[in-house]
């Protein structure tokens, strides 16, 4: 199998929650491995690039708005499979829907509220990782 990258985003409500080090326990338990990791508190501009492909969707503003409300922590992982195995440790979009185990299910409070952004493709990934991190952030 392939080596991969992909882009997770422990969202504001697990920040919040002092939820990063369960995420990231979850996230190194599942064999992937982080590359780089920052920090950051995200501008409207900068969320609203960030999830432009979803700018029509009714949820929009509510999701910027949240997206905004306090600090994330934003990291690129690497693995076999990196992008599909992420989305498995992550679980459904909905945390009511998330499997035992899954970064949704233990720390996701909602739709809306779900504790972490992952990758959907390869080629997204690459785009997602290259918006956050330049060259000199990542080996
Ligand atoms: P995923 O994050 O699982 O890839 P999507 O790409 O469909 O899900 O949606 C991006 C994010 O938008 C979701 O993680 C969630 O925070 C938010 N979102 C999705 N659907 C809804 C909804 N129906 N109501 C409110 N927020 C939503
Ligand atoms: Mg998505």
């Amino acid at each position: 199998m392939a080596i991969e990258r992909t882009l997770s985003i422990i969202k504001p409500d697990a920040v919040e929650k002092n939820s990063i080090g369960g995420v990231l326990a979850l996230i190194e338990g599942a064999g992937l491995k982080v590359k780089a990791l920052k920090m950051m508190h995200l501008s409207r501009p900068q969320a609203q690039g960030f999830y432009a492909v979803h700018k029509d969707r009714p949820f929009f503003g509510e999701l910027v708005d949240f997206m905004t409300r306090s600090p994330v922590v934003v990291i690129a992982l690497e693995g076999e499979n990196a992008v599909a195995r992420y989305r498995d440790v992550m679980g459904a979009t909905d945390p009511k829907k998330a499997a035992e185990g899954t970064i949704r299910k233990a720390f996701g409070a909602n739709i809306g509220e779900n504790a972490c952004h992952g990758s959907d493709a390869k080629e997204t990934a690459a785009v997602e990782i290259a918006y956050f991190f330049p060259g000199f952030e990542i080996g």
